[in-house]
């Protein structure tokens, strides 16, 4: 992996988070956007990181600086994409855009550059084509907070060939990320996988009233180990989005279940301003959650 120059392209939440950590493991960044505002939000992000990078990882003020002057803003395209080994795509999260967006990139990027798709839920396949260069285009999947949380899911489509697959494993390695290597096309990744089924039949035990929230909890901690139950993990999500998820699972196969459970998460927690962690209650209250208890394990 000889990779020098990274872009990213969308610069919101996700973008301006590996747009920084790349820079600070030292690779050159150009940063894409739609226009100005777009750049100035960026530009206002990836700043704010700064003081996250110097509390979290006791990076020093010139380590960061030096990670800001790396980068540079671009809303014009072809100039940000000019010399690219890698693009990283993390523009919104709808198949009309990204489908848009790989058209025009196919048109101005250099033969040599790889094209990495972050998106969460839509699998590369559906990409590879418009791409133009479908042996160079993958998933390279990231969690939110990237620089503590630091998943790297490197993910083929059928028509990716293994040696871009290892250059971009070997990419996220040299950024900080741990690579998960998916030899398969899988919807959510392995994390989400996991983790979603993990969280439905919690809540599913919930709503059935077969025990309650600090029990649940509980059982998994003992039993496996773990530092946090199913719900601890909900607030850490936040409830919204856990609504949002399972209204659409309600809606998509007509199970009464999920809407009971959308139901209760309505009523008895987002109407009640507890949205999770985030808002300081969900299913626990914060800064000192049962769970954290030194006896919550142990009657
Ligand atoms: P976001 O809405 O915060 O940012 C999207 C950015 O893309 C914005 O700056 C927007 O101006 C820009 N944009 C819009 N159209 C564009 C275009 N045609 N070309 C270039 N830029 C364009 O979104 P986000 O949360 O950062 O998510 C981006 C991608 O990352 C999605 O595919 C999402 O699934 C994925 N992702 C998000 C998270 C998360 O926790 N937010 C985690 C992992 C992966």
């Amino acid at each position: 992996m000889n990779y020098k120059n990274i872009t990213i392209a969308g610069s919101g939440v996700l973008g301006s988070q590996i747009a920084f950590q790349t820079a600070f493991k030292g690779f050159n960044v150009s940063v894409y956007d739609i226009n100005n505002e777009a750049i100035g939000k960026a530009k206002e992000r990836i700043t704010s990181l700064k003081a996250r990078y110097q509390e979290d990882l006791e990076a020093s003020i010139k380590e960061v600086n030096n990670a800001y002057d790396r980068i540079t803003f671009y809303t014009n395209l072809e100039e940000a994409v000019a010399d690219a080994d890698l693009v990283i795509e993390a523009i919104p999260e709808v198949i009309d855009i990204k489908t848009n967006f790989y058209k025009e990139l196919a048109k101005v990027a250099p033969d040599k550059t790889v094209f990495a798709t972050n998106s969460s839920t839509l699998l590369p396949s559906q990409f590879a084509e418009v791409t133009g260069r479908p042996e160079k285009f993958l998933a390279l999947h990231f969690a939110n907070e990237i620089w503590k949380n630091n998943t790297g899911e490197v993910m083929k489509h059928p028509g990716t060939n293994m040696k871009y697959f290892d250059e971009v494993i070997a990419f996220a390695k040299a950024i900080g990320m741990v690579p998960l290597p998916l030899y398969k096309e899988q919807p959510g990744y392995i994390l989400n996988s996991l983790l979603v089924p993990l969280l439905d039949a919690a809540q599913s035990l919930l709503v059935k009233e077969v025990s309650d929230v600090e029990t649940i909890d509980k059982t998994w901690m003992i039993g496996t180990g773990a530092p946090l139950g199913p719900f601890a993990i909900l607030d850490v999500v936040g409830i919204t989005t856990a609504y949002n998820i399972t209204l659409a699972k309600a809606k998509a196969t007509g199970n009464p279940e999920y809407q009971k459970v959308a139901d209760v998460l309505k009523k008895e927690y987002i109407d009640k301003g507890k949205l999770g962690r985030e808002t300081g209650e969900g299913f626990y209250k914060y800064p000192n959650p049962n769970f954290m208890k030194p006896d919550f394990l142990k009657g």
